[in-house]
């Protein structure tokens, strides 16, 4: 199954019914709240769910989410690989209120219609695991310890290193 994309539309009432199980690749270009969040488009991330039924009757999907995507690293700002490896446990619910109602294990999905545009549910799932924040392994990084201290960084930290007007004045004064 290793390479197939997913559909962009399921039936989740059907597929828990069914026992059904979706698996694929996620098509990375088309999540744009994910790129958002990431460094760049390289990279892959592979998705299976597992739709059933628990014995309360509650419609419930499991979905793992394993592969690799490059995110920041928040010191040098230049893209690290990241290992996505994460789980969910959602239940199908028809409404808030019904969501209110599930069992704490699982994490609600709202289904109005019978049918369900699958990839903002699985972005979200991403965004989720996602770190917040990244470095590069010591050593690994292009911004060392002790540049970070002697402050040669200056894209990294623009924050650190306040405008000072008379810089600019002087500036003015050598240019002529
Ligand atoms: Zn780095």
């Amino acid at each position: 199954m290793f390479g197939d994309r997913l559909p962009i539309t399921i039936e989740p009432y059907k597929l828990a019914r069914d026992a059904g199980v979706i698996e694929g690749d996620i098509p990375l270009e088309k999540c744009q709240r994910v790129l958002d969040a990431l460094a760049s488009e390289q990279g892959h991330c592979h998705v299976r769910l597992e739709f059933d039924i628990d014995p309360q009757r509650i419609r419930f999907v499991r979905g793992t989410l394993k592969g690799q995507l490059q995110v920041h690293c928040q010191r040098c700002m230049q893209p690290m690989p990241f290992e996505i490896d994460g789980e969910f446990l959602l239940a199908i619910a028809s409404s808030d209120e019904a969501a209110a109602n599930l069992p704490k294990q699982y994490e609600p999905l709202i289904v109005e219609d019978e049918k369900l545009e699958l990839l903002p549910v699985i972005e979200d799932e991403i965004l989720l695991t996602l770190p917040i924040t990244s470095y590069h392994d010591e050593g690994e990084c292009s911004v060392t310890s002790e540049m970070l201290v002697s402050g040669d960084v200056e894209e990294a930290q623009p924050e650190t290193k306040p405008e000072n007007p008379f810089s600019v004045l002087q500036q003015l004064k050598e240019k002529r």
